[in-house]
C-alpha cells in the first residue's frame, strides 16, 4: 500500500475524515488525498515520493510558489525573537500601513488569525455600526465558515453537498438574505421588502468559491449604488482575490471602493492570517475605540506579519501581477486549443493568475450554471491529471491558481496533460 494510503487510514482513525479541512478530502474522487511531504516552488513532493505540479497553491496563499526564499529567510530572521508576546510590535504597524497603502479603501485595519475570523468580525462590524440585522450574501460564495454566512456556501460545504450546515439554527440563518449572484432585480427586491434594516452585502468580488467566474458588466456598481442609497455596507470578501487579481484586489482592478474589505490567503505568506479594514470611521466602532468587540490572542502575531509582509514586499518590487498574466495567458491560450481541437464546447474562465475549466458547455454567472457542469467527466479529468503529475483542486467547484514560481515549461507541461485528461475524460 502507498505510504500516502497509510497514512490515511491512520488520520481517518482520529481525525474526522481524515483531514483537518473537508476540501482536503478525495471523498467524490473515490481515493484517498497523497500526503504532501514537502514542496518547492511550483511543484509538491508526496510521501511517496511522486512530485505534482501545483495548481492548488495552498488555496491561494503560496503566489509565490512554495517555500519563497524571501518568506522563509524573513521567518528564520523573525523566530528568534520570540514567537509572540500578545503585546504590540513594530511589524503589526508595517503590516497596516502596507495594507492601507496597497488599499486605499481601507483607512484602519485589524488582523486577525484566518479568513473566517475576517468575515465573522467584519458581518459584526456591519451589524454594529448599522444598527441593522439583515446581511445579504450571494448563493455559492463562500465567506468561510461562520454560521450566518454558512447558508448556501460554496467551497468543500458545496463539492460535499452540504451548503447549508447542521448546527447553524434557523434563528440565525433567517437574519441572511441569499440571492442568486448577477441578478439585479433579487438585490432590489430584498432592499424593497426590508426597508431600514439590511446592514450590508458581503459578497465575494470575483466569486472563486464555486468554480470561478465574473460579475457580469457593471453589476458591482450597481451592487456599490444601491448599497450606498440605502445606507448599507459593502463587504468585499478578497480573502482569495486580495493581492491576487491585482495589488489591490478585484477593487483595485475595477476601480470600485468597498466600505469593509476581508483580507486572508496571501497575507499570511503561507502562515495562518487574515485581516478586515475600511472607512476610519467604522473601523473606530471596533473594540478598544468602539462597542463591536472583536479580539485575538494570536492576531497580529510578528512571525506571520513577517512572513505575509515578506511576500507582499516582494510580489511589489518584481512586477509580480504582469508575470502572473503572462502565465495565465499562456496557460489559457493552450486551453482554448484543446478545446478547439478536440472539439469540446467546455466553459474557460480566467483573470490574471485565477482560473476554472467548467464541465458544462454553459455560460457560468452564477452557482447554478457553475452547478451545471458534468461531475463524472471532471473526476476522469481529475484522475488522469494526477497521473500525469499535475494536481488541480479535487473539486469542480473550485478555482486553480498560478503563481510566479511557475514557468513556461510547468505551464506547458500542464497544456499537454490537459489534452491527455481530457480526451480520456471525454471518451467514456
Ligand atoms: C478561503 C476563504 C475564506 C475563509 O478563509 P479561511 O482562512 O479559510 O478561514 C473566506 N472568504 C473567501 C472568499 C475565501 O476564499
Amino acid at each position: 500500500m502507498a505510504i500516502s494510503e497509510e497514512l490515511f487510514e491512520r488520520a481517518c482513525r482520529v481525525i474526522p475524515g481524515g483531514v483537518n479541512s473537508p476540501v482536503r478530502a478525495f471523498r467524490r474522487l473515490d481515493r484517498a488525498p497523497f500526503f504532501v511531504a514537502k514542496a518547492a516552488g511550483a511543484h509538491l513532493t508526496d510521501e511517496d515520493g511522486r512530485q505534482y505540479i501545483d495548481y492548488v497553491g495552498t488555496w491561494g496563499p503560496a503566489i509565490l510558489g512554495h517555500a519563497p526564499e524571501c518568506v522563509i529567510s524573513a521567518v528564520q530572521a523573525a523566530v528568534p525573537q520570540g514567537l509572540g508576546y500578545g503585546i504590540p510590535t513594530r511589524i503589526e504597524v508595517d503590516m497596516a500601513e502596507t495594507i492601507c497603502r496597497w488599499i486605499p479603501s481601507i483607512e484602519k485595519v485589524r488582523m486577525t488569525n484566518s479568513g473566517t475570523e475576517a468575515t465573522m468580525s467584519a458581518v459584526r462590524l456591519a451589524r454594529g455600526y448599522t444598527g441593522r440585522k439583515y446581511i445579504i450574501k450571494f448563493a455559492g460564495c463562500y465567506h468561510g465558515h461562520v454560521d450566518s454566512l454558512l447558508v448556501a456556501a460554496g467551497s468543500g460545504a458545496l463539492t460535499h453537498g452540504e451548503p447549508d450546515s447542521a448546527g447553524v439554527p434557523a434563528e440565525f440563518a433567517n437574519l441572511t438574505i441569499v440571492l442568486p449572484y448577477n441578478d439585479r432585480a433579487a438585490v432590489e427586491r430584498a432592499f424593497a421588502q426590508h426597508p431600514g434594516e439590511i446592514a450590508g452585502i458581503i459578497v465575494e468580488p470575483f466569486p472563486g468559491n464555486a468554480g470561478f467566474f465574473l460579475p457580469k458588466p457593471g453589476y458591482l456598481e450597481f451592487l456599490r449604488e444601491i448599497t450606498e442609497k440605502n445606507g448599507a455596507l459593502l463587504i468585499f470578501d478578497e480573502v482569495m482575490t486580495g493581492f491576487r487579481i491585482s495589488a489591490a484586489g478585484v477593487q483595485g482592478k475595477i476601480g470600485i471602493t468597498p466600505d469593509i474589505t476581508t483580507l486572508g490567503k496571501i497575507i499570511g505568506g503561507g502562515l495562518p492570517v487574515g485581516a478586515f479594514g475600511g472607512r476610519r470611521e467604522i473601523m473606530d466602532c471596533v473594540s478598544p475605540l468602539g462597542p463591536v468587540y472583536q479580539a485575538g490572542t494570536l492576531s497580529g502575531n510578528p512571525v506571520a506579519m513577517a512572513a505575509g509582509l515578506a511576500q507582499l514586499n516582494y510580489l511589489e518590487q518584481h512586477d509580480s501581477y504582469t508575470r502572473l498574466e503572462q502565465l495565465g495567458a499562456r496557460l489559457e491560450e493552450g486551453v482554448r486549443r484543446i478545446l478547439r481541437d478536440e472539439n469540446l464546447p467546455l466553459t474557460f474562465m480566467r483573470d490574471g493568475s485565477m482560473f476554472c475549466l467548467h464541465f458544462t458547455e454553459q455560460d457560468v454567472y452564477d452557482l447554478d450554471t457553475a452547478m451545471s457542469g458534468n461531475f463524472d467527466m471532471f473526476r476522469r479529468y481529475f484522475h488522469a491529471m494526477l497521473e500525469q503529475g499535475v494536481y488541480v483542486a479535487p473539486s469542480p467547484y473550485e478555482t486553480g491558481f498560478i503563481s510566479t514560481a511557475h514557468t513556461e515549461a510547468d505551464i506547458d507541461a500542464t497544456v499537454a496533460a490537459m489534452q491527455y485528461a481530457l480526451r480520456v475524460a471525454n471518451n467514456q
